[in-house]
């Protein structure tokens, strides 16, 4: 059974120290007080926390980052292919579009939605959250935005379309020439500060820090 680590931990103090392996289920104590150090599950080794002292600064940065190489993405030709004296360049978008015009209107919505939409919807999360948690703002928005966060991160295949684009290409380059265009390094960069912005969100931290707004007078 999946731990319940992206909920609110209980009020109690002595359970607020107590964290799930994503990995391997295990509840790990992993205590406040190692505020700048890692904690690894002491069965699978799994990442638990990597707490450190400007928690919402870097993934702050990062999302900002990645929303702006997203906007790149989609404004410039991602790739140009010539063969037979014959070329074409084409977006972001008019290459999922052209997955509906032939039929697979399913996988293009899944398609824009996995590789984009949800993608940068988290970025814009994060960057709200993070704000919330810097100004602490103790807003009604916060649980259910961190707990949104951290379950669409199951949700995103940035990182799988980019890795599936690269093995098109190499495949691709032997019967046309195929040169990537701005979009195409600009939804690498993308990939990477959203890996980077999610793997910087601490869980642990985001959810003591709004523990500690809630309980706020
Ligand atoms: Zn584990």
């Amino acid at each position: 059974m999946q731990p319940a680590i992206d909920q609110p931990p209980p009020d109690s103090a002595a359970a607020q120290d107590i964290v799930g392996c994503l990995e391997c289920d295990l509840l790990v104590r992993v205590g406040l007080q190692r505020a700048s150090h890692a904690a690894y599950c002491p069965r699978c080794g799994y990442l638990l926390t990597d707490a450190t002292d400007d928690t919402f600064v870097q993934p702050f940065a990062l999302a900002l980052a990645a929303l702006i190489f997203a906007v790149l993405a989609v404004s410039f030709p991602f790739l140009a292919v010539s063969a037979a004296g014959l070329e074409n360049s084409m977006t972001l978008f008019a290459a999922i579009g052209s997955l509906a015009r032939f039929g697979a209107d399913g996988v293009a919505v899944a398609t824009l939605a996995f590789v984009l939409l949800i993608p940068v919807a988290m970025m814009l999360g994060v960057v709200a959250l993070c704000l919330l948690l810097r100004a602490e703002r103790a807003s009604p928005a916060l649980v259910p935005l961190a707990r949104l966060l951290f379950r669409l991160n199951a949700w995103s295949m940035a990182d799988v379309f980019a890795i599936g684009v690269i093995v098109s290409l190499v495949k691709l380059s032997s019967m046309a020439e195929i040169v990537p265009g701005t979009a195409f390094w600009a939804y690498i960069a993308f990939t990477v500060t959203f890996l980077l912005a999610m793997t910087r969100l601490d869980r642990l931290t985001v959810w003591h820090a709004v523990d500690r707004l809630r309980a706020a007078p």
